[in-house]
């Protein structure tokens, strides 16, 4: 799946789950491993912002090493089976 890195991560406000990585735990139920770029063995470290390459301008979450989420602006190539979290659902943060 291609993905849009956006460089918002520090420009956009923050939820109360306090980093991006926890939102995107809390809201896929799972704990971050590595990071969802489909060749990448690194640790994912931050969440990321990205958009879907397929015209839905929504902005979503997904987990990345540090490397990766530097790379504004490019194209990614994630695993299918990576958690897209919507940045726009903060039902549970916080909670
Ligand atoms: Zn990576
Ligand atoms: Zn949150």
């Amino acid at each position: 799946m291609i993905v849009k890195n956006l460089n918002g991560t520090s420009d956009s406000p923050k939820c109360p789950c306090g980093v991006w990585l926890k939102h995107w735990e809390r809201y896929s139920g799972r704990t971050a491993g590595l990071c969802a770029e489909h060749t990448c063995k690194e640790s994912a470290t931050v969440g990321a912002h990205v958009q879907k390459d397929s015209g839905d301008k929504s902005w979503y979450v997904i987990p990345l090493c540090r490397k990766h989420n530097n790379q504004f602006g490019q194209d990614l190539n994630i695993m299918d089976s990576t958690n897209l979290v919507p940045v726009t659902n903060r039902s549970k943060c916080g909670s």
